[in-house]
C-alpha cells in the first residue's frame, strides 16, 4: 500500500491503520497550517481504497488492526453511499476492526444532510476529528480558516445530534499576543457550545512553510510569549463548560501537557497552570516541541 506525499494523523490514531481515501485537503488555506500544500485535493477512486483493504487483509497485518483512520485531511468530502461501500469493506475484510474515524472539515460536514449524518454514524463511523482552532471570528477571518465560528458550532452540534462523536481542535496562541484573550474566552465559548466528547489543545508552531510564518517574520502578526501562552490556556480553560469533555493539552508542541475531564478537573488543570506561570513547574524545552 503506497500513500501519496505525506501523511498525518491524530495522536490518539497511533495505532490505527491509516487508509487514503482522499488526498490533501479541500479547504488548504488555513494561514497556519502547512500539512497538505504540496497536495491538490481529490477523492481516491472507491476502488483503489477498497484494494488498499484488501492488501492488508490478504497479508500479515491482517489481524493487527483494531482501528482504521481515514485520511487525508477531509474524507467526508467523500459521496455518503460511497463512505458506507467503504466502512462495509473495511468491518468485513478487517476482523479485529471496532472503530473507524476520519478528519472532517467544517464544509465537509456542512455538505451532508443530517441523515446523511446519521447514516455515517449508523454505518460504523465511530468518530470525526474537527478544527475549530478557534471560537472568535477574528482570527477565524484572519486565519481564513473558511467558516465562522457560528458554521463551525453548528457543524459539531449536528455531528453529535447525528450520534457520532466528535474531538475538537483549538490551537493556543493563534490570536497572537494582540487577540490573546479573545480568542481564549471565544474559543472556551465555542467548545461549551458543542460539548464534544475531546478536546485537544495545540500551541501554535511556526517552521516556515505556512503563510502565517511570513506575517510572523515581517513583524505583523506576533505570538504570545510562553507566558502569554500558559495565561491564554488559563482562560481559554476557565471560559470551557463542557461536562464530561476529556480535555488534552499533551501535544507535542505543548510547553505543559495537561490532562483532564471537565468540569470536574478544571480547578486542578488552572492550578496546574498557575503553578507553571510561578515557575514551580517544569516547562517543555524548545527543542523538545518539535513534531
Ligand atoms: S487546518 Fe485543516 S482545513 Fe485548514 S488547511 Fe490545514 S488541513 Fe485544511
Amino acid at each position: 500500500m503506497q500513500y501519496e506525499g505525506r501523511i498525518f494523523r491524530p495522536p490518539s490514531e497511533a495505532d490505527s491503520l491509516i487508509l487514503q481515501s482522499t488526498v490533501g485537503c479541500s479547504q488548504n488555506g488555513c494561514a497556519f497550517c502547512s500539512m497538505y500544500k504540496e497536495k491538490k485535493f481529490h477523492i481516491r477512486p472507491l476502488a483503489d481504497v477498497c484494494a488498499d483493504v484488501d492488501e492488508i487483509a490478504a497479508g500479515p497485518w491482517a489481524h493487527a488492526f483494531s482501528r482504521v483512520f481515514l485520511a487525508d485531511g477531509d474524507a467526508l468530502m467523500r459521496k455518503t453511499e460511497e463512505q458506507l461501500a467503504i466502512f462495509s469493506h473495511i468491518y468485513a475484510r478487517l476482523p479485529r476492526c471496532g472503530r473507524i474515524t476520519c478528519y472532517a472539515s467544517p464544509a465537509s460536514i456542512r455538505a451532508k444532510t443530517q441523515d446523511e449524518l446519521e447514516a455515517l454514524a449508523a454505518g460504523g463511523l465511530n468518530m470525526v476529528y474537527m478544527g475549530l482552532e478557534s471560537g472568535s471570528d477574528a482570527v477565524l477571518s484572519r486565519m481564513n480558516k473558511g467558516a465562522t465560528a457560528a458554521e463551525i458550532i453548528l457543524a459539531g452540534q449536528r455531528v453529535r445530534a447525528a450520534g457520532l462523536r466528535l474531538s475538537v481542535t483549538a490551537i493556543i496562541g493563534l490570536g497572537g499576543a494582540e487577540g490573546s484573550e479573545e480568542h481564549a474566552k471565544k474559543t472556551g465559548e465555542a467548545l461549551s457550545a458543542m460539548q464534544p466528547e475531546y478536546i485537544g489543545l495545540l500551541t501554535l508552531m511556526l517552521e516556515g512553510e505556512e503563510p502565517l510564518y511570513s506575517d510572523y517574520r515581517a513583524g505583523r502578526f506576533a505570538p504570545p510569549d510562553q507566558a502569554g501562552l500558559l495565561r491564554e490556556l488559563r482562560t481559554l480553560i476557565a471560559h470551557t463548560d463542557s461536562e464530561g469533555s476529556v480535555l488534552r493539552a499533551n501535544h507535542a508542541s505543548n510547553y505543559l501537557n495537561l490532562r483532564g475531564t471537565l468540569n470536574a478537573d478544571k480547578p486542578r488543570l488552572i492550578a496546574e497552570l498557575d503553578a507553571a506561570l510561578a515557575g514551580r513547574r517544569a516547562l517543555k524545552s524548545e527543542w523538545m516541541r518539535g513534531l
